[in-house]
């Protein structure tokens, strides 16, 4: 399965448990998935998205009136587009469960465009949906970043890179070693992969045999969170203290 079908996937499951969040960076700056997104969000179909009802055409047509999509004029995202996308939010929505906000190359908002909407990100209005999309977080005003939750296109591979055995035992010992900062990466990877099988798995989309997965004592909701730091913590392997991590993790995923 490609990345991005993963990402679709883990949408999917959150939309048929009506627990997607209300602010999202996503870090990679693929629009094409943002798209499908979009449709999956507001679409009247169950699982992720059909293509034909009114809300998917009208998202293909380029024409929703529950969806505001935000871009650079032309340099830069300014104070005036913020404040009309936070009106835009206020007002109810036409016909879609979700009011939809896509802000395209957010690391190109201007400061006083970030600060004004620091407190709509903090105080999303109802049923909003409110997506940054960027090519690298660092570009993006740390006060932003903390205010949403990050996807990331993670990983390529299905195959794990390490065998759940292995991962088990690593997990249950709570300690990986010195200076092993490429393993630990394909470590993480790993557990994503299988983190993100459970997900399926509980939410009744184990439909492939490449699912496998750790089987951990854990409900939906913390799954789900667990998930988001281990991309956290994915994302900062190159930097982060390894065992320290890796013990969070553990505390995360209740692995004793
Ligand atoms: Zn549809």
């Amino acid at each position: 399965m490609k990345p991005e079908e993963k990402i679709i996937d883990y949408f999917t499951v959150l939309k048929s448990r009506e627990i997607i969040g209300s602010s999202y960076i996503f870090i990679g700056g693929q629009f094409l998935i943002i798209n499908r997104l979009i449709k999956l969000i507001n679409c009247a179909e169950n699982s992720q998205f059909c293509n034909q009802c009114w809300s998917c055409k009208r998202v293909d047509d380029g024409h929703h009136p529950d969806l505001l999509v935000v871009e650079p004029d032309p340099i830069n995202i300014k104070f005036n587009q913020i404040r009309e996308a936070i009106r835009f939010l206020s007002r109810r929505s036409f016909y879609s469960p979700k009011k939809i906000l896509i802000i395209k190359d957010a690391q190109k908002l201007t400061d006083q465009a970030a600060n004004l909407f620091l407190k709509t990100l903090e105080e999303s209005p109802k049923n909003s949906f409110i997506g940054l999309v960027c090519s690298k977080l660092e570009d993006i005003l740390p006060t932003i970043i903390s205010r949403c939750r990050k996807i990331y296109l993670p990983y390529s591979k299905v195959k794990l890179a390490k065998s759940k055995e292995k991962i088990k035992s690593i997990l249950r010992s709570g300690y990986f070693g010195p200076g092993k900062r490429k393993d630990f990466s394909l470590f993480l990877e790993s557990l994503i992969i299988l983190l993100h099988n459970q997900l399926k798995n509980d939410a009744g989309y184990n439909n492939n045999h490449e699912a496998d997965s750790l089987t951990l004592d854990l409900n939906f909701k913390e799954a789900v969170i667990a998930l988001e730091d281990l991309f956290k913590v994915y994302n900062a392997a190159g930097t982060v203290n390894i065992n320290l991590a890796l013990n969070l993790i553990k505390m995360r995923l209740r692995c004793n």
